[in-house]
């Protein structure tokens, strides 16, 4: 091999390599002369600035600089040669590119100075920022949204150690940030509930999502909070579980408000049976006051008779018949109290029963939710609409339903309540209403229906009367039977046609 080729060699393999690297380098490289002028742009540049090498090598830098660097450029090399003051050269800094598109995008430059023929060159390194700034905005993003949450939102390593705690958590735990990070998240929880805690990051760790999980919290200044928590798992990159996220909602005024909503419909309930109760029985003790009253002084009148004299037979059986006929009218009163109830203005509409039933029931269960009555409703489809009273029908129906809560409230274990409606034979519909209380007591069945039959302290026993009559103004018939499992069966039929009997 010639000396001068083998210099060539050498030489040309070298620059092969340089031309390796510019273009297999990841970031952009450029090279300028002291004028600014273009000398290298790599492939790296080519692809950050959409320029192609031939748009660049030979121009000035500063197309590739937004404003005001674009303008200020050339006076910046100026006095740099002027004072040698470097400001970038030798070092890196974040700046602006401009790309051929006219779009702006954050880039980190280093730039250092060499000579070439007594003239100085500047190379510099451009890192594009774009992505790691969407990365980091995207996250402060997130950081702002988790931080101004109002809801709490707290990180915790798989031992329970808080490693995250937003605004939402110092507000609702009064707790700062400072205060809990490190520290163990059982701060918050009441001490009965500290198993419950580490059962849920067991769950957690093993990769499950908990949702709205109901449990309470202690504040700082030891209020019980109701929390509703939804926890899941922190991974790191290789999917491993780490920690836990948990977002936890603060439910106290709203379960405050809910029971206050159950308390107040459960008094308006009773309120307004015992008033339809109240007012049926004032008005039947009025009516019932005169023919009473007279029973009563024509008994003490014979009483009288004949405990101090002999009185004529005729004379005591003409009292006694006085009495037999203000008992017969009492009687008349009661039935024409129970015919008033039947006859009452009623307003005969077309309703589908299910519809109704389904809503007195909802009224009547209000609460019993909360007690561990779980209500099962079995509606047959397509079911035609009844003519009906609908406020009397849902009375009726509230009256079975309360019934039936108030006997599961007895039961121990399965606290069970059916409500179905369905055809029945001849044109009829059925509604029934079937509870896993402890039954009917001995002896009631018979005189379910009659007006006072009551095993109840405050019971006035007068519901299923009156629901009686009802449904047989309404040309139903109602019935009760013993559950054949457990409890009671009440049923009720009414006809298609809705007529009055
Ligand atoms: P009250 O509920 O005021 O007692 P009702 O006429 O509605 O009046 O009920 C009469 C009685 O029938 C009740 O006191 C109770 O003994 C019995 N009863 C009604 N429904 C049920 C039921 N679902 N389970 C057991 N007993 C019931």
């Amino acid at each position: 091999m010639l000396p001068d080729q083998s210099e060539d060699g050498r030489y040309s393999e070298s620059a092969a390599r340089l031309d390796t690297l510019l273009a297999t380098a990841v970031d952009g490289i450029i090279v300028i002369d002291s004028a600014g002028i273009v000398q290298v742009y790599n492939a790296a540049c080519e692809r950050l600035f959409g320029y192609s090498a031939g748009d660049v090598v030979g121009q000035n830098v500063r197309m590739l600089m937004p404003s005001p660097y674009h303008e200020n450029h050339d006076r910046y090399i100026a006095s740099y040669r002027a004072t040698g003051n470097p400001k970038i050269i030798g070092a890196g800094r974040e700046v602006s590119g401009r790309r051929k598109d006219g779009s702006v995008f954050p880039m980190y430059l280093s730039v250092g100075e060499g000579h070439q023929n007594g003239q100085s060159i500047f190379v510099g390194i451009i890192h594009d920022l774009a992505r790691q700034k969407q990365a980091e905005q995207e996250r402060d993003r997130l950081a702002a949204i988790v931080e101004s949450s109002h809801d709490v939102i707290i990180g915790k390593d798989l031992a329970g150690s808080v490693t995250a705690w937003n605004r939402g958590a110092e507000l609702t735990y009064g707790y700062t940030v400072a205060e809990m990070m490190g520290r163990s998240i059982a701060a918050i929880c009441p001490p009965e509930r500290k198993a419950e805690v580490d059962a849920l990051i067991q769950r957690v760790r093993r990769g499950e999502v908990v949702s709205q999980f109901d449990t309470q919290r202690v504040t700082k200044d030891g209020r019980t909070l109701d929390i509703s928590l939804t926890l899941s798992p922190i991974r790191d990159s290789a999917g491993a579980v780490v920690g836990v996220s948990t977002i936890g909602r603060n439910m106290t005024e709203l379960r405050l408000a809910e029971r206050r909503v159950r308390e107040l419909t459960q008094e308006m309930l009773h309120i307004s049976r015992l008033s339809a109760m109240g007012q049926l029985a004032s008005s039947i003790a009025h009516e019932l006051n005169q023919p009473l009253t007279a029973v009563v002084n024509y008994s003490e009148a014979v009483r009288h008779m004949l405990t101090t004299s002999s009185p004529p037979p005729e004379k005591v059986a003409d009292f006694l018949g006085k009495i037999a006929a203000q008992a017969e009218r009492a009687g008349q009163i009661i039935r024409r109290l129970r015919s008033y109830v039947e006859k009452s203005e009623v307003e005969r509409t077309l309703e589908s029963l299910a519809t109704v039933v389904e809503e007195a029931t909802a009224l009547a269960t209000v609460g019993a939710r909360v007690e561990g009555v779980v209500v099962k409703y079995e509606f047959e489809p397509g079911l035609p609409e009844l003519g009906m009273d609908k406020i009397q029908i849902q009375q009726v129906v509230v009256n079975l339903v309360r019934n039936a809560v108030e006997a599961l409230g007895g039961a121990a274990e399965r606290r069970e309540l059916t409500v179905r409606v369905g055809r029945s034979v001849g044109g009829y519909q059925e509604v029934m209403v079937a509870d896993t209380g402890p039954g009917i007591p001995d002896g009631v069945l018979e005189n379910l229906f009659k007006p006072f039959t009551t095993t109840k302290k405050s019971g006035m026993g007068i519901g299923l009367s009156i629901s009686q009559s009802i449904i047989d103004a309404h040309g139903g018939r109602i019935w009760a039977e013993p559950n054949p499992g457990r409890g009671a069966v009440f049923r009720f039929v009414l006809p298609q046609s809705g007529a009055s009997s």
